[in-house]
Parts: structure tokens; C-alpha cells; sequence
């Protein structure tokens, strides 16, 4: 348990222009702890229903803080690449927001909590839209607005994109694309519902290729950690300093997340965690804590819900070690680590 503020006095503090290495070296301790602490649950399962999800290592289990300044803190596996699943789905739909406008994006996709799994196969019945575009349904209804022709231009475009966030080159793990577009007929049907509603155009095939493409994009820890505190940054990435995403649309990103970012677990989330995040099933959780930090944890056992065992666990440890919760007192937008002074 912490101590309250500025109730312990610390050699140094944090500045403008970053963590100093005394509160650096406190910082790395606690993510160390972390990991020391729930490296060996061994509760949930690796998702095969993908089969090339399967091949994942149980015990691999990463953990990676980058703060807005550019300093990265890591422990465990956090060099190990998986695919970056549905934590896709929140950087699509900024695309979307930026490509076509938030009026005519909301008219293919709500921003509605749907309280069912992220693949369930539902519009929302007063709209006729899906849910929200973080599961499955409105995801592909994203993937459809941001697709182009040729097909594998939008992927690359999409692509290169992360790649701008995370700081270096990302690339398709061609096997688990191939895998989910082998047996990802949930998807399919999914999609066949969207364009009968209207809310796809014709291109099927294409607005399916997209969004099991983004879905098959590595990532380790640190990619994902630098994208995340590329949202907290308001767009701009941490280490290059480049405008990476239109800070006027990360807003509706992050609302989106808070609300919807964990599926039918999301309001205990909110509850507990309380931070902008997005999971996936091949055991990734990244959150967003805005203006300060990105924070992403691998691990890919998972629960009934298809989120992170460790991932969740470690989350909701920084969360309350540091007070990130977005409506914790202590939250105070900028300098998170006064936890420490
Ligand atoms: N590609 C996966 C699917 O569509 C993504 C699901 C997820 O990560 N929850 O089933």
C-alpha cells in the first residue's frame, strides 16, 4: 500500500522533461515486483479457436510502461511478438474518425456498450448498427470504411501506420493471417449480416481482408506501450515527436475504450481499472492513461471473456499502486509518479 501524498519526501521528482533516474529505478522495482508476483497463475487457456493462437507459449507474460516523455520500463517477455488481435481495433477506428468524419463514421457504427461477447453475431436492434467498433461486428464495419484498392493497399497503409506509433517497422504474421481467414467464418457471417443491413458496401471479401490482416500485425510490449502513449500524448509519438494521429478524433478513441474496451467484462474495468484500454485474444491489454503513459501487458492465458488472466491482474496492480484510475483522487493528469515523492 502506498503512502498518501507528499507524505514521504524522495531525492528528486518528475519534470518536464521526464521520470529522473531515482524515480525511475523505483518505478522499474514495482513493475518488477509485478511481474515476480503473477508470473506462475497459471489460470485460463491459450485461444485456439484460431489455430495459429494456439502455438502461443502459456508462460509468456511481458510488461511495458512508455511515458509520454519517451522512457520505456519493461520486465518479462516484453520482446515477444503476438498478434496484436483486437487491441487493431481501437487504431482502426481513429483511421476511420479521421478518414470520414465522426458523423458519417456513426452512421455504420454506435458507440454503445453491447454486453455480449466480441464476437457476437447482433446489431443493435433500434439502430441497426453494430454496437461499438470494439467487437467483432462494428470492427469489420470499420474495416470496411477504411479498406482501399487495391485491397492490400489499405492493409499496408494501415500498417505503416502502427508503425509510426509503436517507433518501428510492423509487419503481418502471414501464418495467422492465413489461419483466420481459414476458419474465421463467425466473421463471415458477421459480415454477410452487415451487408444486409446496409452498413457494408458489396466488397465482403475486401472489408474481411482488412480487418483479419489488422488483426494478424505483430506487436511485442514495447510497440504496444509506445502506441498507447502515443493516444496519451494527444497523437504525437513519445520518441520521434511526429503527429502520428489527429489528436481532435483520440477523444472519441479513448471514450470508446473506457466504455467497450474489454467486452462484456468492460464495466468492471471501468470500475476497477478505470483506464481507456483494449484487450485481445491473443492475450494482450493495452490502457491508455491520458496525457502520461501507455501501458501494455502480454500474457496469453485467458479468461471466459477472452482477456488476459495476468494481463487483467497486472492492471489492476499499477492501477492501484499508482492511482491511475481516470476518477482516482490522486489522478491529477500529470504526474503520476508524486505516488513515489
Ligand atoms: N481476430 C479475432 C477475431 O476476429 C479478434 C478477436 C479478439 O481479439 N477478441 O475473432
Amino acid at each position: 500500500m502506498q503512502s498518501a501524498p507528499g507524505s514521504e519526501s524522495s531525492p528528486n521528482s518528475t519534470s518536464a522533461t521526464g521520470i529522473t533516474p531515482w524515480l525511475g529505478s523505483q518505478l522499474q522495482k514495482i513493475i518488477d515486483n509485478i511481474y515476480e508476483k503473477y508470473k506462475d497463475v497459471d489460470d485460463g487457456t491459450v485461444a485456439t479457436y484460431i489455430p495459429e493462437l494456439g502455438k502461443a507459449n502459456p508462460k509468456d507474460f511481458g510488461i511495458c510502461l512508455a511515458t509520454v516523455e519517451g522512457q520505456v520500463f519493461t520486465a518479462g517477455d516484453w520482446e515477444n511478438e503476438f498478434t496484436i488481435q483486437s487491441m487493431c481495433k481501437p487504431f482502426a477506428f481513429q483511421l476511420a474518425l479521421e478518414q470520414h468524419g465522426t458523423e458519417k463514421t456513426l452512421k455504420h457504427v454506435g458507440v454503445e456498450p453491447s454486453g455480449e461477447a466480441f464476437n457476437s453475431i447482433e446489431l443493435d436492434q433500434r439502430s441497426g448498427r453494430p454496437f461499438n467498433p470494439m467487437v467483432n461486428a462494428g470492427a469489420i464495419a470499420v474495416a470496411s470504411l477504411i479498406k482501399q484498392s487495391p485491397v492490400d493497399a489499405g492493409v499496408e497503409a494501415f500498417v505503416a501506420r502502427m508503425g509510426k506509433a509503436a517507433g518501428r517497422e510492423l509487419r503481418i504474421d502471414q501464418s495467422v493471417l492465413a489461419s483466420e481467414t481459414a476458419t474465421g467464418n463467425r466473421n463471415r457471417a458477421i459480415a454477410y449480416l452487415l451487408l444486409n443491413a446496409g452498413i457494408i458496401d458489396e466488397e465482403v471479401q475486401q472489408s474481411l481482408h482488412q480487418y483479419f490482416a489488422q488483426c494478424s500485425m505483430l506487436v511485442n510490449c514495447k510497440d504496444l506501450a509506445m502506441m498507447a502513449a502515443t493516444m496519451a500524448n494527444i497523437g504525437n509519438q513519445p520518441v520521434t515527436g511526429e503527429p502520428v494521429f489527429d489528436f481532435q478524433n483520440l477523444k472519441y478513441v479513448m471514450a470508446v475504450m473506457f466504455s467497450c474496451g474489454l467486452y462484456d467484462y468492460a464495466g468492471n474495468w471501468a470500475f476497477e481499472v478505470g483506464l481507456p484500454a483494449k484487450s485481445g485474444v491473443s492475450g494482450g491489454i493495452f490502457g491508455v492513461v491520458n496525457r502520461q503513459l501507455g501501458i501494455a501487458v502480454y500474457s496469453p492465458r485467458l479468461d471466459a471473456q477472452g482477456n488476459s488472466v495476468r494481463g487483467i491482474l497486472a492492471c489492476k496492480e499499477l492501477a492501484s499502486h499508482f492511482g491511475l484510475h481516470a476518477f482516482d483522487f490522486s489522478n491529477v493528469g500529470s504526474s503520476f509518479m508524486q505516488w513515489l515523492l
